[in-house]
C-alpha cells in the first residue's frame, strides 16, 4: 500500500505501510543515509518490516541531510502510530573517537559530529554504523550469515568495506576500525598484481583498489585498453570475452587471496558478499576452490567449512542492518 501523499513530495522516490504495528512491539527504525539516497525502514521487534521509505539525499548540505533523517522518522512513526522508536543510522565512513565523520563519500558529513547533531535533532540516543558493519550485521541476524558463530560481510562496490559479527555482536573496534580490511595491501601479490594504484586513504595498492568495481575496470583498461563498467566485464566473459575472461580471473584469485587473509584470522563460519560485484554469480564457485591454496593448512578446498554466500537481503541490508544497532528481533514463541 502506497502511503498517501507521497506522489506530492517532491523529493520523495517510494514510500511503502506494510501492515499495522502491534501495541506492545518495540520498533527500531533502521536509517541507510547514502550518497544519492537516505532510505528508512520501521521493523517490528519480530524483525518484520512495518514502513519503509527512500528520499533524496540532499547534496553538499549536511543541514538539509539532517532535516530530511529528522523528517523520515517523523514520518515512520506518525505512520504506524508510535513514538520514540530507537534509532539506527547506517553511513559511508565512519565517526573518529571523537564523534566526527570522516572518509564518508558525502562529503558533507566529514569533519561533522552527525551522532550528536542527529541525537539533538531527534531528542533520543541513536546508533551508528559504517555501511558494511550494516550489511554484517543485518546477514548475521536474519540473512546469509543467520545462526552463525563468526560471520565476516564484505561490500565489494564503489568502494571495499568489510565488517564482522561475532556471536551476533557487532565488533565495531575500540578506534572503531574492525573490518577495515578494504585497507589492508593485497596479499600474496604476484606478477599479474603489478602496476598498483594510489589509493584516497593515502596508501598504495590497497584491497579496495583491487577489488571494487573502478578497480576492476580499471585493471581491464590497463591490460586491454579498452574501458569497461564492471558489469560490462562481468557480461562480456559469460560470453566468452577472453580478455574480459582473463581480467574476471585475475579479479577471483585477488578476492580469494584477500578472503584467505579472513580466514587465518578469525576464522569465519561464512563469508557475506555484497554490493554490485556480489552479483557475479561464478565468485560462489570459483572463489572457494581459490581461497584454499592460501589457508593455514587447508589442502583440498572440501576440508574448509568456511562458506561464501551473497547477501539474502541485497540492497536492504544497510537499512536493516541500521535497524539491528540496537539488538536482534525477539523472535515469537
Ligand atoms: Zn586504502
Amino acid at each position: 500500500m502506497h502511503w498517501p501523499g507521497s506522489s506530492r513530495e517532491r523529493n520523495r522516490c517510494e514510500a511503502v505501510l506494510i501492515s499495522p504495528l502491534q501495541a506492545d512491539a518495540a520498533p527500531a527504525i533502521g536509517i541507510d543515509l547514502g550518497g544519492t539516497k537516505i532510505e528508512a525502514l520501521l521493523l517490528a521487534a519480530d524483525g518484520s518490516s512495518r514502513w519503509r521509505e527512500r528520499v533524496a539525499t540532499p547534496q553538499g548540505d549536511y543541514r538539509a541531510t539532517l532535516a530530511a533523517v529528522a523528517e523520515l522518522v517523523a514520518r515512520a512513526e506518525s505512520a504506524t502510530g508510535i513514538s520514540g522508536a530507537r534509532i539506527g543510522i547506517g553511513t559511508p565512513g565512519s565517526a573518529t573517537a571523537d564523534g566526527l565523520m570522516r572518509n564518508a563519500n558525502s562529503t558533507c558529513l566529514n569533519g561533522q559530529p552527525l551522532q550528536r547533531d542527529l541525537e539533538a535533532l531527534l531528542g533520543r540516543p541513536v546508533r551508528l554504523a559504517n555501511d558494511a558493519n550494516c550489511l554484517a550485521l543485518s546477514e548475521a541476524t536474519d540473512g546469509a550469515g543467520a545462526g552463525a558463530e563468526v560471520v565476516f560481510a564484505v561490500i565489494l562496490g564503489t568502494g571495499v568495506g568489510g565488517g564482522l559479527v561475532v556471536r551476533g555482536q557487532l565488533l565495531a573496534g575500540t578506534n572503531g576500525l574492525a573490518g577495515e580490511w578494504g585497507h589492508n595491501p593485497l596479499p600474496w601479490a604476484d606478477a599479474d598484481d603489478a602496476g598498483a594504484a594510489a589509493c584516497y586513504c593515502g596508501q598504495t595498492g590497497c584491497i579496495e583498489t583491487w577489488l571494487s568495481g573502478p578497480g576492476l575496470a580499471r585493471d581491464h583498461a590497463l591490460r586491454s585498453g579498452e574501458s569497461l563498467s564492471a558489469a560490462q566485464i562481468a557480461h562480456r566473459a559469460a560470453r566468452g570475452d577472453a580478455a574480459c575472461e582473463a581480467n574476471l580471473q585475475r579479479y577471483e584469485s585477488r578476492l580469494a587471496r584477500a578472503l584467505a587473509a579472513v580466514i587465518n584470522l578469525v576464522d569465519p563460519d561464512v563469508i557475506v558478499l555484497g554490493g554490485g560485484l556480489s552479483r557475479i554469480e561464478r565468485l560462489y564457485s570459483t572463489v572457494p576452490t581459490l581461497w584454499a591454496k592460501h589457508v593455514f593448512s587447508a589442502g583440498a578446498a572440501q576440508a574448509l567449512r568456511t562458506r561464501l554466500a551473497i547477501s539474502v537481503h541485497g540492497d536492504a541490508s544497510g537499512v536493516r542492518g541500521a535497524a539491528w544497532l540496537w539488538g536482534p528481533p525477539q523472535r515469537r514463541r
